[in-house]
């Protein structure tokens, strides 16, 4: 049985709501069927349960995403892999195509809000929600300074595990005696982000994705967890967008790169491949620069976030519902906006820890259909233009992979 991909109007609606938690329900998707739940749900297969503020039953989780038990975990991140950019490519990549003819692999996880890297690794690697992590979105004010801090490298940003006070699962699975292997590339052994997200375990770092490849697998024969993180699907879509040649090339190596993995690893063992978001091509025309834009840029202190997920910092004193309903009236069907109550209230960041609520905008604008909200003022020429964007609540950007391989 073959999946078809609904076509890209359909791709560009919206997801229904978003919730965490253990649970499954008729008006929300997620639950136990988000990246939130992947690590917890691996512990239980390993036999060793973490419980998380978010997700109290890890067996639960494992019983819902139909995982079994395993002395050994692989798990992949294949960083901007959505699971409708894979479906609409499978026809290029053997490896990958052969797990989506499972059923089991053709339902989508959902991932965080907003869709973008910085959230999304809070949300795997700790098994909560952004309003917990603290790990809001590519740009977020820092309270310290009043400033916007970028939080993929945390320049500007609070220190990380000051930020990120969360124990990681890989942390609490290493506390209980499990085995925690990361492989990766030697520039991110200590980076800010691995150190708020993804610490604990130890680390085999090499600069050939081939050489991690055979770490990982090297790894995999102790029993225990083993995370491998792959990147140039993402990178490639930023700069080329994810429609052309070029991402359907990278999406090729990483599918020659999952093979290799398949065939290498020790019988026994259980493989998951996920992704921290999809991706959406910018549409040029659609380009929205608040700095050009009076209307907008007015009462606006900051614009953080990122093109496809804008957090708006007012002027003090300003009225986020006037600004809001400005921003509307100026945007109509473009983009949604939402003021910090409502997103919170919807339960867009999860449980929100009171010390990260002024870290999230004063407004939410996630954009719709290929738009991008950029801030000339504050962000260089290309990062307003990048071909490929994400961070919006569209399918295309919120439903990624969760494929299940028992080697
Ligand atoms: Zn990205």
């Amino acid at each position: 049985m073959g999946l078809d991909t609904p076509d890209m109007k359909e791709l560009l609606e919206p997801s229904p709501p978003i919730r965490y938690g253990d649970r499954t329900g008729a008006n929300y998707v997620g639950g136990p069927r988000h990246l939130s739940a992947v690590l917890p749900a691996l512990s239980a297969c390993l036999g060793a349960p973490v419980a998380t503020d978010v997700h109290p039953s890890a067996k639960a989780l494992q019983e819902a995403l139909g995982l079994p038990d395993a002395r050994s975990v692989v798990v992949v991140l294949v960083d901007g892999l959505g699971f409708w950019n894979l479906v609409s490519r499978q026809g290029h990549v053997p490896y990958l195509r052969s797990l989506l003819s499972e059923p089991i692999n053709q339902r989508p996880l959902y991932t965080s809000l907003p869709s973008t890297t910085v959230a999304a690794m809070g949300v795997f690697g700790t098994g909560t929600s952004p309003g917990l992590t603290g790990m809001t979105g590519y740009t977020q004010l820092n309270p310290d300074t009043g400033q916007l801090g970028q939080m993929i490298q945390f320049r500007g940003a609070q220190d990380p595990e000051r930020l990120q006070r969360r124990p990681t699962v890989f942390e609490t699975l290493q506390a209980q005696g499990v085995r925690v292997t990361s492989s990766g590339l030697p520039r991110f052994r200590n980076s800010a982000l691995t150190r708020a997200a993804l610490r604990g375990g130890d680390y085999l770092a090499h600069n050939h994705s081939r050489q991690r490849l055979l770490a990982a697998c090297q790894a995999a024969r102790q029993s225990g967890l083993t995370y491998l993180y792959i990147r140039d699907v993402d990178k490639v879509g930023h700069h080329s967008g994810w429609e052309g040649e070029e991402w359907v090339a990278a999406l090729e190596a990483t599918d020659a790169q999952l093979a290799e993995l398949h065939r290498r690893l020790p019988a026994g063992t259980l493989t998951v491949i996920v992704a921290d978001h999809g991706m959406v091509e910018a549409d040029p025309d659609q380009r929205i620069d608040i700095a050009q834009d009076p209307e907008l840029s007015q009462d606006v202190r900051l614009v953080g976030g990122e093109p496809r997920a804008v957090m708006l910092y007012l002027d003090q004193g300003a009225d986020p519902q006037v600004v809001s309903a400005r921003w509307h009236d100026r945007l109509g069907e473009r983009a949604w906006v939402l003021t910090r109550d409502q997103a919170i209230q919807q339960g867009i960041f999860g449980p929100v820890d009171p010390r990260i609520r002024p870290m999230i905008g004063d407004l939410l604008i996630l954009a719709g259909d290929r738009v991008t909200l950029v801030n000339s003022a504050g962000q260089t020429d290309a990062a307003t233009r990048l071909p490929g964007v994400h961070g919006s609540w569209t399918r295309l950007e919120t439903q990624i992979p969760c494929l299940i391989d028992l080697v």
